[in-house]
């Protein structure tokens, strides 16, 4: 195998649901987001804990997300929470995925859909209603009807012969920030979301499951977890932005996290470098005195950013060390000073993981994809989905 490789930590994960399970008010469901192969931890592993440790649904992003669940073993319901093409609209039916709708056309193909793929059954001497969501764009601005045309939809929907309304959703946009007017943002944005729920009760008509808080929300903003949580990142061991461990605390929600996920791979050669010889493209660094450079089999192609070097440094035995040089598409180089004891050819270097600390002793490495993501400028989801599984593997720690 490859050394090159994301090490998961299923433990972790478990502890992580545990976390959250926690700090749900009773009754409250979970529909654990498997999207993007799990954030980068993998989907089907991932998924089948969350369906053992109780998850009412699971959310995918693409119908080819839902089949890959669904051929691995996977029952529980699917939340497709991105839109599909009418193309796809057939295999939405036979993998028993739950779509989102929120305007006339899309309804009225999808019903097309339902129609062609309907199972009788005996019992209710027809056909079974397909469950959907309606989304309702209270102000993220992507999917979604307007909240004023949530109970005019709703009622479309209960009228369907082929389709029923199962749940509500919305989604925000500046929940994971703690500034106040922002935090005013989410609370008019959920605000929004309950007139359109009244406006649909008022119809006489069920909204079924209300759901509209993600990993932010549902921790900083206890009020909204209404039927079920969304949550995506903290499942795999990060917080959302602002929505800090400390700032949780300070709520009273004591979440405490572990990353899932370790990259990491193996010095693959250690060369001596003489003063004022240079490394990589672009002759960007060069020895100052005479040093031995350790190179990765790692590089941008398997999601190590080339803008983090300068600046990253790996983990080798305990140790922090510079890349050096350039980041090129499959390897990069590290300084690890002259004749140093420390590090051999073959050692593990870790790029990022689950950082050793009082508490963790054992953990291996000293950067996670917080870090990473903070000298990046990007967020730790961004960091993770970007290792690509056909050249990394998932392998179960
Ligand atoms: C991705 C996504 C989530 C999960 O978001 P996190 O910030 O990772 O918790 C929830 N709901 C919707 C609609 C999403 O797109």
């Amino acid at each position: 195998m490859r050394s090159t490789k994301a090490v998961i930590y299923s433990e972790n994960l478990r502890a992580n649901v545990r976390e959250i399970q926690k700090n749900l008010q009773s009754g409250v469901r979970l529909c654990c987001a498997v999207k993007a192969n799990g954030y980068g931890n993998d989907a089907v592993n991932s998924a089948r804990i969350f369906e053992e440790l109780g998850a009412e649904y699971l959310a995918i992003a693409a119908v080819s997300e839902g089949i890959e669940l669904r051929a691995a073993g996977i029952r529980t319901k699917l939340l497709l929470l991105s839109l599909a093409s009418p193309s796809e609209f057939d295999l939405i039916v036979k993998n028993g995925i739950t779509p989102l709708v929120f305007d006339e056309e899309y309804i009225a193909e999808f019903e097309k859909a339902c129609k062609r793929n309907t199972v009788s059954s005996a019992k209710n001497a027809g056909h079974i209603k397909y469950g959907v969501f309606l989304a309702v764009d209270t102000g993220m601005g992507r999917i979604g009807c307007l909240p004023s045309e949530a109970a005019s939809l709703a009622e479309r929907i209960s009228c369907s012969k082929w389709i029923t309304l199962d749940g509500m959703i919305t989604h925000f946009a500046v929940s994971d920030s703690i500034s106040p007017e922002n935090i005013a943002y989410t609370r008019a944005q959920y605000a929004a979301f309950m007139d359109a729920e009244q406006a649909i009760r008022a119809r006489g008509i069920n909204p079924g499951i209300r759901t509209c808080a993600a990993s932010a929300a549902s921790m900083a903003f206890p009020e909204f977890q209404l039927d079920m949580v969304r949550p995506g990142i903290i499942l795999y061991g990060y917080y959302a932005d602002e929505v800090t461990k400390d700032y949780l605390l300070q709520k009273g929600v004591p979440l405490a996290l572990r990353p899932v996920m370790q990259f990491e791979t193996e010095v693959c050669a250690i060369r001596r470098f003489s003063a004022g010889k240079s490394v990589s493209y672009g002759r960007t660094w060069c020895a100052q005195t005479d040093t031995d450079i350790a190179v990765l089999p790692v590089g941008y192609a398997d999601g190590l950013l080339r803008r983090n070097s300068p600046g990253l440094c790996v983990t080798i035995n305990g140790r922090a060390y510079p890349i050096v040089g350039r980041i090129c598409m499959d390897q990069c180089m590290v300084d690890i000073g002259l004749n140093n004891p420390d590090v051999k050819r073959w050692d593990k270097a870790v790029l990022f993981g689950p950082k050793k600390d009082a508490e963790h002793p054992e953990a291996e490495a000293l950067f996670d994809a917080d870090d990473l993501a903070r000298m990046t400028g990007t967020i730790s989801y961004e960091i993770m989905t970007s290792i690509p599984t056909s050249r990394v593997s998932r392998v179960l720690g």
